[in-house]
């Protein structure tokens, strides 16, 4: 254990500190940031509370659980070596190949010695006096640092409603992202499954062939799109392999981070019903996102040209559902796609095609009363089960920052803070919170997640550059650059389809958290416009920001 007290002044008089920077997280945010900052001599430990790294692909290892971006461009791109090293198996890998791809950069970069696991970080206390981060562990252990990361993840802050008697179900009942790391039999059992949102939707699927019966419990019905599954194939990752530089460049420059060939300078008016059917048809054979990106121009941004992609969608399900009551259960009505994250399906809709498999929609038909010893009891019947799964989400965003004591200079709390409005500079850092970085914090965009990380990890690590070349003891953002951040991000949401999401409960907005949203939790006016304004940032030496020399 190290004593704060113990610690003493460098040869300078500048206060002692343990770390410069310490990171909270291990996943792909805190593997990145360790690893930039290692570049630059700097001195870094990272903190998580899982006993391996990976964060999200440590704790999501729920049947079929996988990435939804595929694999080629869902790594870090700052080495050539490690991209042409490594080998994907498939388009959309398993939980457990990313985990050993993160385990292969954190190797390949010498990461792990830096790392602390089984470890949670229980306040962070900002001293004014000396500019540093006092930070406490559950473990007892205490550290001074002069940088502080939240590497936290933005969808990692379990949600779990209050359903009146959860805790009396006899049998295992857990969230979906702490699906239980020792074998769980569910081959031949009942399993109940709330919620139908992105984890469900891979779930389902992978355990309906072994399960005695499994049954979802429905609240809005999700606007899902073909995942288009496939292997690696050589010649493939040929093609890949020999045009990393191009695919790389296309995340930098695109509005969600993917390499994907959009715009496309067309808009959903300009064709024709049949022509607009063939387009569809073309990028659901081929399935992802590009459905989207690769459609129209306006697809998220006009209703008219959203509503003829949704009914493209819900005619789908009616052909592949076989019972029209079911296939209706599961068609979205009362808001735009994309309003509400569309899951990737693994043969979902099929699934309720099987006996074993039941869909109870809880808004319309069967609202839900309680969790009993033995069940769910709806208004209709009790459903027996032996395993209860809750796919109930995530406190997206904000949660893992407002979870934790991090206490500013003026000794308020993140959560105090924000309590009287969501406010940060591009996600990035928040005022009041001296030399604080989020990394995909509240207010930076939701869009290809590696790609994020690294323009926001090559952002920090310039910051932290510039404020050790000239000496600075602390840096705050100035209200200013954040009211003018949080008044675009609204603005650019509001130019889009995803200001409906309150429909939906999405937790875009924190729509999905009662009491929570709507809120502008996401920036929407695109990952490529976001890269380009923090480039413009560190060429211009951070004029958003105010810094201070040491007292
Ligand atoms: P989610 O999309 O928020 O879905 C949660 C589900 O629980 C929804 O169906 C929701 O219904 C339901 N629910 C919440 N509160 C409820 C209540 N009180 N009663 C009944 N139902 C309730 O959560 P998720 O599926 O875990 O996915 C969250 C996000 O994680 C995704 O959007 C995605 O970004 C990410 N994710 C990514 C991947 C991937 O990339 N491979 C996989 C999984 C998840 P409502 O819809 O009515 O609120």
């Amino acid at each position: 254990m190290t004593s704060t007290d113990d610690k003493k002044a460098d040869t300078n008089g500048a206060p002692a500190t343990d770390y410069d920077v310490v990171v909270i997280g291990a996943g792909f945010s805190g593997l990145g940031m360790l690893h930039y900052l290692k570049q630059e001599g700097r001195s870094v430990r990272v903190f998580d509370k899982a006993d391996d790294i990976g964060g999200t692909w440590t704790w999501n290892r729920y049947p079929g659980a996988r990435t939804d971006s595929e694999s080629y461009y869902y790594c870090f791109s700052f080495s050539e070596e490690l991209l042409q090293e490594w080998s994907w198996s498939e388009r959309y890998p398993a939980w457990e190949e990313m985990l050993e791809y993160l385990h292969f950069v954190a190797d390949r970069c010498d990461l792990k010695k830096d790392i602390q696991l089984k470890t949670t970080i229980e306040s962070a206390i900002y001293d004014s006096e000396n500019s540093l981060w006092d930070v406490k562990t559950n473990t007892g252990e205490a550290y001074r640092c002069k940088y502080l990361v939240s590497a936290m993840g933005l969808i990692s802050e379990l949600y779990i409603p209050e359903f009146k008697g959860l805790d009396t179900f006899k049998g295992p009942c857990f969230h979906s992202s702490r699906w239980p790391k020792e074998e769980l039999d569910y081959k031949g059992k009942r399993v109940g499954i709330i919620g139908a949102g992105a984890t469900a939707v891979q779930l389902l699927p992978e355990i309906a062939p072994d399960v005695e019966s499994v049954t979802i419990f429905q609240r809005t019905a999700n606007f899902i799109l073909p995942a288009g599954q496939k292997k690696m194939t050589p010649e493939w990752e040929k093609e890949i392999k020999s045009n990393y530089p191009e695919i790389i460049n296309k995340c930098r420059t695109h509005v969600f981070g993917m390499p994907f060939d959009s715009p496309v300078d067309r808009v959903s008016a300009d064709s024709t019903d049949e022509e607009r059917t063939a387009i569809y048809q073309k990028l659901w054979d081929e399935g992802g996102f590009r459905f989207c990106f690769e459609s129209y121009d306006d697809l998220l941004s006009d209703l008219d040209a959203n509503e003829a992609a949704s009914d493209f969608l819900r005619n789908k399900i009616k052909e592949l559902v076989d019972d029209p009551e079911t296939a209706e259960a599961l068609s979205p009505r009362g808001y735009p796609l994309f309003a509400k994250r569309p899951p990737l399906d693994h043969g979902y809709y099929e699934t309720f095609n099987r006996d074993n498999v039941h869909l109870v929609d809880i808004t319309n038909a069967e609202p839900i009363v309680e969790i009993t010893e033995t069940g769910v009891l709806t208004e209709k019947q009790l459903h027996e089960f032996d395993i209860i799964v809750l796919a109930t989400g995530f406190d997206a965003l904000t949660g893992a920052l407002e979870h934790m004591e991090i206490r500013g200079a003026n000794g308020e709390t993140i959560k105090e803070k924000w309590s009287s409005g969501l406010a940060t500079y591009m996600g990035l850092c928040t005022t009041g919170f001296p030399n604080l970085f989020m990394i995909t914090g509240p207010q930076a965009p939701f869009a290809n997640l590696p790609t994020t990380i690294e323009e926001s990890v090559k952002w920090i690590t310039a910051c932290i550059n510039h404020m050790e070349d000239n000496q600075y003891a602390s840096m705050n953002v100035s209200e200013k650059a954040e009211n003018q951040w949080s008044e675009h991000a609204t603005e650019a949401i509001d130019m889009t389809v995803m200001k409906y999401g309150h429909a939906a409960n999405t937790w875009f907005l924190g729509s999905n958290i009662p009491g929570k949203g709507p809120s502008t939790l996401v920036y929407f006016g695109g990952a490529n416009n976001y890269f380009d304004m923090m480039q413009e940032s560190q060429d211009k030496k951070f004029p958003e920001l105010e810094f201070f020399e040491p007292a």
